[in-house]
């Protein structure tokens, strides 16, 4: 059987699924089958049960805040002199992490999408060296290219030597035009050509990269914000989502990017990478349960196909899912 039965046999969303579900195998092994093995001979979930557990979801990269949220939860839920079998009690606890998960805001949308009215639709790129945004920016060009949008990508990070190249070849793999002034240019100028260039020729969408580093953390603050005043000369109400990009397997590091770039910046939009090849997958659940920013793409490898868009319950459904 070829690999397009594969394909036919399988729905879209199945091998989506699949692809989460693997790429989840380590944060599963590590976080999981702790868990399964803690319950082992239990009958009931007593104190020593839960502080396993508390110890479990911090190992994870959870988190302390969400970690204690989890905890809070299952004991209200269970009373602790009544009868339960293990697969009760992960069922259970299943059932809370995506309760609590849900009430905060999320995307949810199935495909790949944006706004028809708005034409083009801008999005900047921003987060720390190494994190993944100029595969990320790859990715998502391929995804809005096989929806046939025309697609214009600025290489923005005008830092470091090889990004622009790097970013040029992602901008062949997924077809899409690639702006750039080369290494040391003004990122501003390049956002600013990047746009209007697309609005010139009609795009659809443009990808702005960024550079993770400067000098210092103010530095590169500032210019941020320039390129982000920049791109408002051509578009007043642009940037339409300002994607940071967070690495899962620095586990709580992402955390604290996260809390200083959401100080800092108009970040609108999260994206958390490398999930797969990474047991600090629990971190998902702290950035979910800790931010208002929602998120909205997660990295299940480095091919250009392995971006997914971010569902909480199919996220922790496929963590739970032996
Ligand atoms: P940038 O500095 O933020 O632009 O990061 P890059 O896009 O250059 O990525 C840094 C490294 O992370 C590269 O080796 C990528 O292949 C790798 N990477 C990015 N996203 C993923 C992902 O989802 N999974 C894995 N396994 N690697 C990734
Ligand atoms: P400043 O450098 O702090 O004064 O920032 P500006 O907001 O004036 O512009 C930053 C960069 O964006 C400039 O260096 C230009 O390259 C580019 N830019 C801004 N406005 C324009 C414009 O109207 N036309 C062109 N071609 N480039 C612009
Ligand atoms: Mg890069």
């Amino acid at each position: 059987m070829g690999i397009f039965s594969i394909f036919k046999s399988k729905g879209k969303d199945e091998v989506n699924e699949q692809k989460l579900s693997d790429s989840l195998e380590k944060t599963k092994t590590s976080f999981f089958s702790k868990i399964t093995k803690a319950l082992v001979g239990k009958t009931t979930v007593d104190d020593e049960f839960l502080d396993e557990l508390e110890e479990i979801l911090l190992s994870s990269d959870v988190g302390i805040e969400t970690t204690v949220k989890i905890i809070n939860r299952l004991e209200k839920r269970v009373s602790k002199e009544k009868y339960f079998n293990s697969s009760e009690v992960m069922s259970i606890l299943k059932d809370e992490i995506i309760q609590l998960l849900s009430e905060h805001e999320g995307i949810n949308s199935e495909e790949f999408e944006f706004p028809e009215n708005v034409k083009p639709y801008i999005i900047m790129i921003v987060g720390v060296n190494g994190v993944g945004k100029t595969t990320t920016i790859g990715k998502l060009a391929y995804q809005f290219k096989l929806m046939n949008k025309e697609v214009f990508v600025g290489a923005g990070d005008t830092f470091r030597a090889a990004a622009v190249d790097q970013l040029k070849i992602w901008g062949e793999r997924a077809g899409v035009h690639v702006v750039s002034r080369g290494m040391g240019s003004d990122p501003a100028s390049v956002a600013f050509d990047t746009v209007s260039s697309a609005v010139a020729k009609n795009a659809d969408i443009v990808i702005l990269d960024t550079a993770g580093r400067l000098h210092n953390k103010i530095n590169l603050m500032a210019e941020l914000e320039k390129v982000d005043r920049v791109i408002k000369k051509v578009i007043p109400d642009a940037p339409h989502e300002t994607v940071l990009v967070l690495d899962a397997s620095t586990g709580q590091n992402a955390i604290e990017q996260a809390k200083q770039f959401i100080k800092a910046t108009k970040v609108n939009t999260l994206a958390i990478t490398k999930l797969d090849g990474t047991a600090k997958g629990g971190v998902v659940l702290g950035i979910v349960d800790q931010f208002k920013v929602p998120v909205k793409y997660i990295g299940v490898g480095e091919k250009i196909e392995d971006l997914q868009l971010f569902d909480k319950k199919q996220f922790v459904e496929s963590l739970f899912n032996q």
